[in-house]
């Protein structure tokens, strides 16, 4: 039975991608999480138990880390956790520099120090930069980050890549573009839209609304992400997108339509500095090298979406505690 340590196992995707293991895997998962205000125990309450434990933990933490590592002897490393919410990087970008940058050195460092099958690495298609109305990017496009966020994300890839060629470190990296689905903080886009959709609060959008992001359900993302773990070629970085673009006001108009609500509730409000304009990732490395594929089509995912938020308002009481 492989050993898996799953870092912010209690965030979106991570919370998601535990479920993935506990459904598809006979692997032994350790959850290490923080638990910010964007962790939530909530999210795996029921899938703890003999095959999925819960430590709450910095990955900063030198002795934890390795304590960890010392106890469960991990096969495989997947780090989830980050600070990830773009404009709280604007606000204070310090928090995001220790954990995406400094909390992965000490992950890699641990991975070197005790020996494992593979480390790898969850990043974001935001570390290419933004594109225009034309164009896509692949693997091996430049990184140029915007954001403090999306740079230290950059940073993080860049000390993967190095650790594998300095140290023999096995890895992967993928790079997701933007992912919708259950035990998303409401202070992201989707999940936000709909639960002020829900009590008819207004619905702020940025500048003119026509960001373009590139829409993948979390369960597709995850199984990537997993596709990658047991069959990705080490030393190797993987795009992992739906081709699904629609700009940000679109998804809004959408949300509004299925909750049958008015357009009037839509506010334009100032754009974020530095403002991406639009997203998009070339997947056919996936596709032809490991056989993946997206399954969900984006207008059925988030008729689902929008169902699990309203039958989960507890839930979303629940993330917001957190702040
Ligand atoms: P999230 O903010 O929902 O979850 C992050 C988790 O990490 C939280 O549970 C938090 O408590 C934990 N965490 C933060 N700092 C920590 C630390 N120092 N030590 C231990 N735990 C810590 O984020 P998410 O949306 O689930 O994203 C997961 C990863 O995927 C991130 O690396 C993000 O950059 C990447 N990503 C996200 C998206 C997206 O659309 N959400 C797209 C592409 C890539």
């Amino acid at each position: 039975m492989y050993k898996i340590l799953v870092t912010g196992g209690a965030g979106f995707i991570g919370a998601n991608f535990v479920r993935l293991l506990m459904n598809a895997t006979q692997y032994l998962v350790v959850i290490l999480d923080k638990l910010t205000y964007a962790g939530n125990l909530v999210s795996i309450r029921d899938l703890l138990g003999e095959r999925c434990h819960f430590v709450q933990g910095d990955i900063c933490d030198v002795a934890l880390v390795n304590a960890l590592f010392e106890k469960y002897r991990f096969d495989y490393v997947i780090n989830c956790a980050a600070e990830s919410h773009v404009d709280r990087s604007i606000e204070d970008p310090s928090i995001f520099l220790r954990s995406n940058v400094l909390g992965v050195q000490v992950l890699l460092d641990a991975c070197v120090r005790y020996g494992i099958r593979k480390f790898q690495q969850m990043s974001t298609d935001e570390v290419y930069g933004a594109l225009g109305p034309s164009g896509i990017f692949s693997e091996t496009s430049p990184i140029l980050p915007s954001s403090p966020y999306s740079a230290s994300k950059a940073s993080a890839d860049l000390l993967v890549q190095s650790w594998h060629r300095t140290y023999g470190l096995p890895m992967n990296i993928t790079r997701s573009s933007n992912n919708y689905g259950p035990y998303q903080h409401p202070e992201k886009l989707i999940p936000r839209m709909i639960t002020n959709a829900i009590s008819n609060q207004k619905l702020p959008v940025y500048g003119d609304g026509s960001n373009v992001r590139e829409w993948i359900h979390v369960d597709d993302h995850c199984r990537a992400v997993l596709a990658v773990l047991e069959h990705g070629v080490s030393g190797e970085i993987y795009n992992i997108g739906s081709n699904c673009e629609r700009s940000n006001l679109d998804v809004v108009k959408q949300i509004v339509s299925v909750l049958g609500k008015s357009t009037e509730l839509i506010e334009m409000v100032p754009d974020r500095k530095g403002h991406d304009w639009r997203y998009a990732v070339d997947c056919t490395k996936i596709q032809t090298h490991l056989g993946w594929a997206p399954k969900v089509e984006f207008s059925h995912g988030l008729l689902e979406v929008i169902a699990w938020y309203i039958n989960n308002l507890d839930w979303i009481r629940s993330a917001d505690d957190g702040k």
